[in-house]
C-alpha cells in the first residue's frame, strides 16, 4: 500500500493527497461531502438518500478544519456543521483507483 506523503487542503476547492508511488489524487470537496464515511451518511446513501443537500446555484461545500488522525487518514469539518467522517488514505487511494481504473486507455 502506498504511503502518504503530503496533503494539500484547499478549503473552498479541493482535497489533495500525494502517494509516494507517484500518484497524485484530488478530490473536489463536494465528491468528498457526499462520500462522507461516517455512520450517518452512509446510512443515508443506502436508502438512496443524498446525505449533503445541495446549495442554490451548485455552491460547493467548504471545508472549516481538517485534522490528521495519525497516519491514517483525515477528519474534516465542514461548514455544514458536519464532522463525523474520517476519511482513510486507503479509502481515498481505492476511490482514485476506482475513478482510474475503468475503460482509460493511457
Ligand atoms: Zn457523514
Amino acid at each position: 500500500m502506498a504511503e502518504v506523503i503530503d496533503v494539500s487542503i484547499e478549503r473552498t476547492q479541493s482535497v489533495t493527497v500525494e502517494f509516494d508511488d507517484g500518484v497524485r489524487a484530488s478530490f473536489p470537496l463536494a465528491d468528498l461531502r457526499r462520500a462522507c464515511p461516517c455512520a450517518g451518511c452512509k446510512g443515508a446513501r443506502e436508502q438512496g438518500r443524498d446525505p449533503w443537500t445541495p446549495r442554490a446555484g451548485g455552491v460547493s461545500p467548504t471545508i472549516v478544519d481538517a485534522e490528521l488522525v495519525g497516519a491514517w487518514g483525515l477528519s474534516i469539518r465542514w461548514d455544514d456543521g458536519h464532522d463525523t467522517g474520517i476519511y482513510s488514505w486507503d479509502g481515498m487511494r481505492r476511490w482514485y483507483d476506482d475513478d482510474h481504473a475503468s475503460g482509460d486507455p493511457s
